[in-house]
Order: structure tokens, then C-alpha cells, then sequence
């Protein structure tokens, strides 16, 4: 078995401009990644004749199959088609079935087709046409001294299409690649540099089929372990032993693996222990409660939320006592402490949890600084508070809050 290597190119100015975000060679390295193809590179490219036909050459020079998106459409900036007939030396051919079907599908419609449609029809004799069941343009698959080139239009339903109906499972048929395997392990509460620090021994004898990266995140680190080799059962086992001994030495701040999230860890947590929640946001405006409940069966532990904005309401609504905003504003130690305790006592929670904070960019004062934010957790025999002073945007401090007192309220329950 030997490796194969994919190179995908991504054709369109939009791309280039910032207006359109490449999420097709995302979902497409993803989909690779799965059948032990690897992605060695990824180019984006203008809709430009130059730009293309350099891409193609480039591409070829490395990869066994070169994936292609955009530039598919029936208007003048598409250049795919005509410059793959080029670059592979080919006349064009009418496919009348596929003129019939787009035929019919226009009737469908009630609309008749035009010129442009029907030069859709029209494909280098060289390519073996793929079905394209949600648009107009076929894909198009060439095959030159062993190496692949598929082209695809940048719509990206009609590409998730063509690679889950035709270009996936004939991979899957013509390649026997190594085994690959990621397992990611997921922390919380502590920084890269010392995570790295603690972890420099086991790092450093990690068995050769096994590679490590860390991804920092905001209060999160994620650790993506990944074995190559041939034999999937001795990889599969080698990763087990690895992730078992990271939990040994900092289990403290693993919440999970893989797909797993933190406000779902923490749902994990009160669910095993009988135990509802409900959450009280100022600075964090709904996040935490929506990170709770996006995860399924939420609504067994989560008795809900509220996000009173403005001081009558934290007043009115939440039952604050007037004095305490007065005396110490909104942000401060005594109005979370009493956001959190009130919200459990309201919504009949066994856990109220609470956030106040100046989330920036305005609002700051030289007492509290964009950034200060206070967060309290009641359960009914004491109340936990925290003080931060984050120092991101506005999306990294409210992240960086919700986060946070997640694993306050992980933490709590972890020790019970
Ligand atoms: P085209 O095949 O070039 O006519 O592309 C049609 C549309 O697909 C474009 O207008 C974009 O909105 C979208 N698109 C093209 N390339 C990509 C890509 N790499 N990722 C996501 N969307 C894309
Ligand atoms: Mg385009």
C-alpha cells in the first residue's frame, strides 16, 4: 500500500476577494481524509486562463488526484471546461442524454432551454462525464498516465453531490490506502505552553506511528493525536494506551474526545447526577444557553434562561435588590452572586449560574476595563464567584466568559 495524494483547487475571484468562503475543499478534505487519501495542498486561483492552467500543471507534478471546483457555470467567466479541453488536448462532443435530461428537467420548470443551457451538454470527448442532479453543468473525470483530474461546479450541494454519489465510492473501489486515524482529546482551563510543558516526556517518547498537534482555541486546547500505519487494530489500540496516560497525567482538564463539547460535558454531569440548571446572562447574551442546549436531550437538566440586558430588568424581573446595582453596578461580585442564587430559586433549578461583564469595545471605565467580567455559580449551600479580566474582542470575551464558567460548573460537579 503506498500513499495517495490528493491536490484540490478552488477556481473563482469571489474566493479571492474574501466574498466567498472555500467550504468546499474543507468538506472535500474532510470526506479524503476519511479514506486514507491525503491532502498535500490546496490552491485558489482566479478565474483567470493563466492562473488555471498553472494550477493544473503544478498539481499534476505531485498529486495522483487533482480535485477541481468552480468555474463550472454557462456564462463567459467560466473557464474550467474549455481549459481542461486544452490542457488534455480534446475536441468537445455533444452528450445527447444529457441534453435530454436537462431538456426535461427545463419542462419540468416550465422554462425552455437556451443556447448557454444547452452548450452545458457539450463536454471534452476526453472525460467521462459525472451526474449532477441539483444543477445544470456535469462534473467532468479525466484519467492521464494514473493520475485523476475531476472538475466540479462551485455550487457546493451540486459538488457534495457528485462526490457522495460517484467520486467517493469509485475512490473507495481504487485505492487501497494506509490506515489513518485522529483521535482529538479535548482540554479546558489551561494554557497551550503549560499543557505542553507538562505533557514534554510523554510528548517525546510517543511511539513513531503516532503523531500530535495541539489546536489552542479560546480557553480550550485540543490535542489531535494521529497514527498511520497499515495494521488498524494495533493503531487503533496504540492510540487507546496514549489517550489513556494523557488522562493520567492531566485528566483534570479533559472534558472529552472527538466530537464531544464542553456544555455537553457538563449536561453529561448533571444528567448522572439528577440535576437541573438554569442560567442568569448579562455580557454573554444567550450563549451559554445556547451552547447548552444545542446539544440533544438538553431539555432534561436545562430549565432555561435569562438574558436581563438593562438594570430594571435584573431589577424587576430577576428580583436584584435596587441597593446592590446602585452600591456595586451591574458588574460586580454582589449583583452575579444574587443573578445566580435568584435565577435558581425563580426557575427551580438545583444549579443557577450567572455572568456580568463589560464585553467592550466601549463601555469601560478606568475601575472596569473592557474585559472585567464577573461570573457566579449558586447550588444552594454557597455561591462561587469568579473575576476575569479577558483582554479579547468582543466575541473572544464573551467566548472566553461562557467557557469559562462552563468549567466552573464542570469542576463543581466533577468533585461531587
Ligand atoms: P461556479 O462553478 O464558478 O459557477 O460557482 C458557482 C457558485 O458556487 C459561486 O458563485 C460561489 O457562490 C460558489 N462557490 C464557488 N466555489 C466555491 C467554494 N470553493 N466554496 C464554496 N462555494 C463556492
Ligand atoms: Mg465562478
Amino acid at each position: 500500500m503506498k500513499d495517495i495524494y490528493a491536490e484540490l483547487i478552488s477556481i473563482g475571484d469571489e474566493i479571492l476577494y474574501g466574498q466567498t468562503l472555500d467550504t468546499n475543499s474543507h468538506y472535500i478534505s474532510a470526506e479524503l481524509d476519511k479514506l486514507g487519501i491525503r491532502v498535500h495542498r490546496k490552491v485558489t486561483v482566479a478565474d483567470s486562463r493563466e492562473a488555471i492552467m498553472k494550477a493544473f500543471k503544478e498539481a499534476e507534478v505531485n498529486a495522483d488526484i487533482i480535485i477541481i471546483t468552480g468555474g463550472l457555470g454557462p456564462t463567459k467567466d467560466d473557464l474550467t471546461k474549455p481549459l481542461l479541453a486544452e490542457y488534455f488536448d480534446s475536441g468537445m462532443k455533444l452528450h445527447e442524454d444529457i441534453l435530454e435530461d436537462l431538456r426535461e428537467r427545463f419542462v419540468k420548470r416550465g422554462r425552455e432551454l437556451n443556447e448557454l443551457n444547452k452548450g452545458q451538454a457539450e463536454l471534452p470527448e476526453k472525460c467521462k462525464p459525472i451526474e449532477n442532479k441539483y444543477g445544470t453543468a456535469p462534473g467532468m473525470w479525466f484519467e492521464k498516465d494514473g493520475k485523476v483530474f475531476i472538475s466540479m461546479p462551485g455550487v457546493p450541494s451540486e459538488m457534495k453531490y457528485m462526490m457522495e454519489d460517484t467520486i467517493l465510492p469509485r475512490f473507495k473501489d481504487m485505492y487501497q490506502t494506509p490506515v489513518l486515524i485522529h483521535k482529538m482529546v479535548k482540554t479546558v482551563g489551561i494554557p497551550e505552553s503549560i499543557l505542553a510543558e507538562k505533557l514534554e516526556d510523554w510528548e517525546n517518547n510517543l511511539p513513531k506511528e503516532i503523531k500530535l498537534a495541539y489546536l489552542p482555541g479560546l480557553k480550550q486546547v485540543k490535542m489531535r493525536l494521529t497514527a498511520s500505519g497499515q495494521d488498524e487494530q494495533h493503531l487503533q489500540d496504540l492510540i487507546e494506551e496514549e489517550v489513556n496516560k494523557l488522562y493520567q497525567l492531566v485528566g483534570k482538564y479533559i472534558y472529552g474526545t472527538d466530537d464531544s463539547n464542553l456544555a455537553g460535558k457538563v449536561g453529561e454531569l448533571l444528567l448522572q447526577q439528577n440535576k437541573t440548571i438554569a442560567v442568569a446572562e448579562s455580557c454573554t447574551g444567550g450563549q451559554i444557553a445556547h451552547l447548552i442546549t444545542a446539544n440533544a436531550g438538553s431539555s432534561t437538566y436545562y430549565r432555561g434562561g435569562i438574558n436581563p440586558y438593562h438594570n430594571d430588568l435584573k431589577i424587576n424581573v430577576l428580583g436584584i435588590k435596587t441597593e446592590t446595582i446602585e452600591k456595586h453596578g451591574a458588574v460586580s461580585e454582589q449583583t452575579v452572586i444574587e443573578m445566580a442564587e435568584r435565577v435558581r430559586e425563580i426557575f427551580g433549578a438545583d444549579i443557577g449560574i450567572s455572568t456580568s461583564g463589560v464585553a467592550g469595545p466601549g463601555g469601560g471605565s478606568e475601575e472596569k476595563p473592557v474585559g472585567t467580567v464577573w461570573v457566579a455559580l449558586a447550588d444552594g449551600q454557597n455561591t462561587q464567584t469568579k473575576l476575569y479580566h479577558f483582554q479579547f474582542d468582543r466575541a473572544g470575551n464573551i467566548e472566553m466568559t461562557s467557557n469559562s464558567l462552563l468549567n466552573l460548573v464542570r469542576q463543581t460537579l466533577s468533585l461531587k
